[in-house]
């Protein structure tokens, strides 16, 4: 499929890692940032259980807000996607107790395939799988809340030690990490401790886990638990502040740019969720979007092409429309209405604040006063919620945002418009024009291609099973 990766954008800039053959569906993505190849490599994996938001954003932001320079990082930030749409442990059972045995029809048995094919590669030097636990893990118990049946704020291994392997030690690891994350707590309550399961001794639930898996093909690997308790931006936090440590003991030189603060993460969580559709013909940014968007004009009779701003974003078809979730939050709905498309235009004259510019379909243009869509005699121009529309062509109009009505903005503050391009009765393009003064730039640094069939629909489960450990 032909991805056309440059996405973009005046005020935003996108830099594109190498594409990458689009994903159908709700597969999971390995991510792979290199300085140095001859360097050690960390693989790290969220969303085994995908009621459990901290782990797959702190791998999704792991993946977006870090640059590696020296040694590697790989990241399966959304291994058990499904369930992450859904809220949900698992929507076909655990998957974190499908390691050891597991029968050739379960619908999972080829993932399981895929992910060990990744944990056993020659390359990988140490394994973090992470996790949200419920209350606070202690070895001794205090209360309900802090007890060792609780998994909370622990660094999980299966037993001491690895023989004859590079970060064998996997206590002298585990505590470590401890150490320099409790350097760092929002609040004392918050200490780490290390859970050493001793799975080998014949604990058989743990037996069946991603983690025991890696240690039995020789793999170093510790399960990281954040609490429940705390709210997912804390939880990002612990979790981003364990895998730096890990990072710092094998050698991985990183640079996150920013200090890691749970306000911050918060604030990058919900920025950062943008989506160019069918080869960039048109672009949402669906961050802070209102819960419907009506009449999107997508491409007749193709699969649902697009790529997001990061790997935990996805687009879901639900009923007669689309929705969008981030993680498990559902960001918007889309409502289509089908297109046959015109790909012989790329661009499209317009005038913004004065300064005439030739604008990529797909483009979000930055608009200080009015803009101005050039007359074309071979277009017609439709401006979505533009107040005086009589349904002909609105190029030539000076537009200011007192033109537009605010409920038909993108944005639930009323900032970004679509202006939308036709060919006879086939739609050109989409230019995204946004009156909030250049709030919306900033740096992304790779975009994800995905697709699914338009009528695909994922098995969707309400409640989720009790709360049971990692
Ligand atoms: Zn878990």
């Amino acid at each position: 499929m032909n991805i056309r990766c440059a996405v973009l954008i005046i005020g935003l800039s996108l830099l594109v890692a190498a594409p990458s053959p689009a994903v159908t569906d709700l597969d999971f993505t390995l991510h792979k940032s290199s300085g140095n190849p001859g360097g050690k490599t960390l693989l790290v994996i969220g969303g085994i259980q995908g009621d459990e938001p901290g782990g797959f954003n702190a791998a999704s932001l792991l993946v977006t807000r870090y640059r590696i320079g020296r040694g590697n990082v790989w990241v399966v930030p959304n291994l058990n996607f499904p369930s992450i749409i859904n809220s949900s442990r698992g929507v076909y059972g655990d998957l974190n107790r499908k390691f050891a045995h597991l029968p050739i029809d379960d619908p999972e048995f080829a993932a399981i395939q895929k992910i060990k094919a990744i944990i056993t590669d020659p390359r990988v030097d140490a394994v973090l799988n992470l996790h949200d636990g419920s209350g606070f893990y202690r070895p001794r118990h205090i209360d309900d809340q802090r007890n060792p049946e609780r998994w909370g704020q622990s660094i999980v291994i299966d037993q001491d030690a690895l023989e004859k392997v590079p970060f064998g030690d996997l206590a002298a690891m585990a505590r470590r990490a401890a150490s320099r994350v409790n350097r760092s707590l929002c609040h004392p309550n918050d200490v780490y401790h290390v859970h050493n399961t001793r799975t080998r001794e014949g604990d058989l639930e743990m037996a069946k886990t991603l983690t025991y898996y890696a240690i039995g093909q020789g793999k170093p690997a510790f399960g990281l638990e954040a609490s429940k308790n705390f709210n997912t931006p804390t939880r990002v936090y612990y979790h981003l502040q364990l895998i730096e440590a890990y990072m710092e003991m094998m050698g991985i030189d990183f640079d996150r740019g920013a200090p890691l603060t749970p306000d911050r993460i918060k604030a990058m969580i919900e920025e950062d969720a943008q989506l160019a559709f069918f080869d960039n013909r048109l672009f949402l940014d669906v961050a802070k979007a209102r819960n419907n968007l009506r009449f999107v004009p997508f491409r007749k009779g193709s699969d649902i092409q697009y790529i997001s701003s990061n790997p935990i974003l996805a687009v879901v078809a639900a009923g007669d429309g689309y929705r969008i979730y981030h993680g498990n939050r559902r960001l918007t709905s889309i409502h289509p209405q089908f297109f046959d498309f015109d790909t012989s235009m790329e661009t499209i004259a317009m005038t913004i604040d004065g300064d005439a510019k030739n604008v990529a379909f797909g483009d979000m243009v930055s608009v200080g006063r009015w803009f101005r869509v050039d007359p074309n005699p071979d277009c017609r121009v439709n401006v979505i919620g533009f107040k005086s529309s009589g349904g002909g062509d609105e190029a030539g109009l000076r537009l200011v945002r007192n033109d537009f009505m605010r409920r038909f903005s993108v944005d639930r503050k009323g900032y970004k418009y679509r202006v939308e391009v036709y060919r006879k009765h086939k739609f050109a393009g989409m230019i995204l024009v946004d009156f909030s003064r250049g709030a919306s730039s900033r740096l992304l640094l790779a975009a994800y291609p995905r697709s699914m069939p338009h009528t695909a629909a994922i098995p969707l489960s309400e409640a989720s099973p009790p709360d049971a450990g990692r």
